[in-house]
């Protein structure tokens, strides 16, 4: 197994007024591909900080973090944005897609930076929306679905540039118990077909049950690290 990230004493700190605060204190740890890890802790223990750290959209006050072989806290803000669109997806609670456009419109747009013709573009983004189970919805705008279809096209949309790895911040968190696990199967099979590495922060217990590995956060820090019941990609069956 290839280590696929790695954090080396990575610290982010935040300044209030005259006040310190440490986000991230002190955290080295390393994650290999095909692993679907999961960050846990209380709101406020740094868990997003993280994850943002991870995925190059933050950059750490002190140490180091790569992705593959790649120094991604030292790379310029173009050149990181570029690593982005190439090796990484990205999932958020609130789906964040653009209103105006259709699913297909949204699921195509990130391929529209990596120098792809638009045929290929709209058939791959057309391929995503099928096995996500939107085949009927690729004409619809985000206010024409539902919370749980908006999930499904966000998720489409962070594997159609065929990411290393897909960052994921509570991306359950504003659908019911059901929704949620049909979410996280569809992540969990569309990561295992490419070996691809899921890094999600959540509170939901549901999730943990999908998880190789469970990092706890608290206060900033490690607090200790579960193995789950899945191994890479082992088959998921986490109910
Ligand atoms: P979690 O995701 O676990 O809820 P966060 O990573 O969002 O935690 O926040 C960790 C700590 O850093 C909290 O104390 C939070 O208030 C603080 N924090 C997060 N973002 C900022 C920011 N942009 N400016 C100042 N403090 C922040």
């Amino acid at each position: 197994m290839s280590v696929i990230i790695t954090l080396n004493d990575v610290y982010r700190a935040y300044r209030m007024g005259p006040e310190r605060i440490m986000a991230v204190d002190g955290v080295s740890l390393e994650i290999e591909e095909g692993e679907i890890c999961c960050l846990k802790g209380p709101s406020g223990s740094g868990k997003s900080t993280l994850l943002h750290l991870m995925a190059g959209l933050d950059r750490p006050s002190k140490g180091s973090i790569y992705i593959g072989k790649t120094r991604i806290d030292k790379l310029s803000e173009n050149q990181l944005a570029v690593f982005r669109q190439r090796y990484v997806g990205f999932i958020f609670q609130s789906y964040y897609l653009i209103p105006t456009l259709t699913a297909l419109e949204n699921v195509a747009l990130p391929l529209t930076f990596c120098g792809i013709s638009k045929n290929k573009r709209i058939m791959k983004a057309k391929e995503l929306l099928e096995s996500v189970g939107l085949k009927d919805r690729m004409g619809h705008k985000p206010s024409q679905m539902s919370g749980g279809q908006q999930q499904r096209v966000s998720i489409a949309r962070s594997f159609v540039n065929s990411p290393k790895v897909v960052f994921a911040d509570e991306p359950t968190g504003n659908l019911d118990t059901a929704t949620t696990y049909e979410m996280m199967d569809l992540m969990t099979n569309l990561a295992k077909e490419s070996n691809q590495t899921l890094v999600i922060v959540t509170h939901d217990n549901e999730i943990s049950g999908y998880a190789s590995r469970i990092i706890n956060i608290r206060d900033g820090k490690i607090e200790k690290i579960q193995n789950g019941r899945k191994m890479h990609h082992e088959k998921i069956n986490a109910r």
